[in-house]
Order: structure tokens, then sequence, then C-alpha cells
């Protein structure tokens, strides 16, 4: 079994930190009128967030554009995630993860639109360590131009192999997320889905969004972690 998480607003929280330091980011490079807000964010790939900021501005959106905004977001996040009280995991997510590590054949990972060096620094900032997940997939590991989240179950599918010496089928991997984004690239992957309503989608739009399952925060260990083993029950031969 194959568990990977989503960064924001599941495994926790930055109170918008990210977001904040996009700005800042932005303002640093091209002066005081940036707005950040100009944007969608939630369940979005960074590069993505940065190319969409970049032509809002009228600024480059290619690549080395892309880039040069990379550089100073983590800059800026670095400063936002040092302010106290930023940064903490949400309900439930320590024990969860601590649940899965001590169940036989989980393998824990990393599903995210962020950066590798800026989703690292966030969980850093809530006390998660990044080591322990061990396959991570960030928002530049899309081998598709342009990249989307639906590519990535299938990049981290290909990981696990390596890291655990075999393949994992995709019903076997379960995408825990909390926008209809995450929802929607487990389906586009047939993996299974399990939504938290911890950011800014409630259960219900999430359910209806086609999460296999959804709930209003991950406190439930034991529950969730039995639904996590218990694969889909394959249909009867006819
Ligand atoms: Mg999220």
């Amino acid at each position: 079994m194959l568990v990977l998480f989503d960064i924001d607003a599941t495994l926790l929280t930055t109170l918008r930190a990210g977001v904040l330091a996009m700005g800042d980011a932005g303002r640093r490079l091209f002066g005081g009128s940036f707005d950040e807000s100009r944007v969608e964010y939630a369940g979005r790939l960074d590069p993505l967030i940065i190319a969409d900021l970049l032509a809002a501005h009228g600024r480059d959106a290619g690549p080395a554009g892309v880039e040069a905004f990379r550089a100073a977001y983590a800059d800026a996040l670095a400063d936002r995630l040092a302010e106290p009280g930023r940064a903490r995991a949400l309900p439930g997510v320590t024990d969860l993860l601590d649940a899965l590590d001590d169940a036989a054949g989980v393998t824990l990972g990393l599903l995210t639109g962020n950066y590798p060096e800026t989703g690292s620094m966030k969980l850093r900032a809530a006390g998660l360590d990044p080591d322990r997940f061990a396959v991570r997939v960030w928002g530049c590991d899309s081998p598709h131009d342009p990249p989307a989240r639906d590519h990535l179950p299938a990049v981290a599918l290909e990981r696990v192999v390596s890291v655990t010496g075999s393949a994992i089928d995709a019903d076997r991997a379960v995408i825990v997320g909390d926008t209809v984004h995450d929802v929607a690239c487990a389906r586009a992957c047939g993996c299974r889905s399990l939504a938290t309503a911890t950011g800014v989608y409630s259960a219900q739009a999430l359910a209806d969004a086609g999460a296999d399952l959804a709930v209003d925060d991950l406190t439930d260990t034991e529950g969730l972690t039995r639904w996590m083993l218990t694969p889909t029950p394959t249909a009867p031969p006819i």
C-alpha cells in the first residue's frame, strides 16, 4: 500500500505563508504593486501558479522567469516561516503518520504542488520530517509540458519501485488531499482518494467531486488507517 499525502491544508497549515511569500517575492522582484491575489492557489502546482502570477503582471512567464521567481519565493518563504506560530501540523496528522509507519506493508509518500525546497521548508516548520516520506513527488515533477497534477500519481508509482523493490498497482495507492484537484488526480490514475475538508472545500464538495472517502479532518486515526489498509474489493468474476 502506498499512501501519498498532499502538504498544504492536508498535513499542515502555514496560515497562508506560501501565498504571502509569493506576494513578497513578487514585490521584491518587481515593486510594490505586485498583487498575489490575482491567481488561484488551492491544489495547484507551484510552477503553474508562478507562471500565472508572472503573466498576470506582464512579466516573463517562461522557464527562466519562473526559475528566477522560484528562488525569490524560497527566500521569502523562509522569512515568513520564521514568524512565530506560522506553521503547524493539522489535527490527527502526527498520529496518523505514526500509525501508518507502524502498519506492515505501507509506504508513505508525498504528492504535492510544492517545489522540493519550499515544500520541505513547510514540513520542517510544522515539525514534520520530509525524510519520513519515502516517495516524494513535487510540483515540478510532471514529465509533460504543460505539467498537471494528474501526471503525478504515475510518477509516484514509478518511484515506489526503486524505493521498495516492487511495483504497486494504482488501486493500492491512496491519495490524501484537501481539494477537488487531489480527488481528480487520484481518479485520473485509478488511485483511491481520501479527501479531508481541512482546506477551502467542504466534505460534501469533495464527495461530490468523487472522493472515495471524504472526512472533516484526519483525527480518526483508527478508522482512517483501517480504511486505507483495506483494499477496494475486486468485483467478483461473472
Ligand atoms: Mg492542499
